[in-house]
């Protein structure tokens, strides 16, 4: 079976941007980063982008409406139309059934869910370092620790969820880049 379809799920700051880019090099997919769309309309102050900022700014979530309407968009052009790594999408059950009504209506379906875990306290120390070396607006102490709090709420139960639909397979995030990667691409065999 080929592994097209993926979806990255983990905590802010366990690396699924990093080990996104790297997965979908390897599986010859695009990946797809709902955090990094929104920051491109933030950067081109484009209408999508100025909704997005506020939340993003807050640590909170955007609204489902316009996450979900912009992750239609993206997965209908055609490089998405033979398998695509989503990086941060779906993260509420909204998004979860909403994806599911996307994939519907083209036929396809999920082949795995992968969950990057990593200890909250080592994450909040890798994000702040990041903000220290990316300046993020949205890489405050009292946003990430915001960040974590979202997080655990509304995204984590989803683990459960594509548990339950026998896709979930888990991988440590903690080590090296490199180390990491191998374990996610052992997963995905
Ligand atoms: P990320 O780079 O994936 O950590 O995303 C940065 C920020 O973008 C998040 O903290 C949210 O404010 C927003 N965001 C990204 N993906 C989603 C999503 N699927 N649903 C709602 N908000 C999102």
């Amino acid at each position: 079976m080929t592994v097209s379809r993926i979806i990255l799920i983990g905590p802010p700051g366990a690396g699924k941007g990093t080990q996104a880019a790297r997965l979908a090099e390897h599986l010859g997919v695009p990946a797809i980063s709902t955090g990094d769309i929104f920051r491109a309309n933030v950067a081109e102050r484009t209408e999508l982008g100025q909704t997005a900022q506020r939340y993003m700014d807050a640590g909170e979530y955007v609204p489902d409406e316009v996450t979900n309407a912009m992750v239609a968009d993206r997965l209908a052009a055609e490089d998405a139309a033979a398998g695509f790594l989503l990086d941060g999408y779906p993260r509420t059950e909204a998004q979860v059934g909403e994806l599911d009504r996307m994939l519907g209506g083209a036929g396809v379906n999920l082949d795995k869910v992968v969950e990057i875990t990593a200890d909250v306290d080592e994450l909040v120390a890798r994000l702040l370092k990041r903000a220290i070396e990316q300046g993020r607006s949205d890489d405050t102490e009292d946003v990430i620790r915001r960040r974590q709090e979202v997080y655990a709420d509304q995204t984590a139960p989803l683990v459960g969820l594509y548990e339950g639909r026998g896709l979930l397979v888990r991988v440590d995030g903690l080590g090296a880049i490199d180390e990491v990667t191998e374990r996610l691409l052992g997963a995905l065999d």
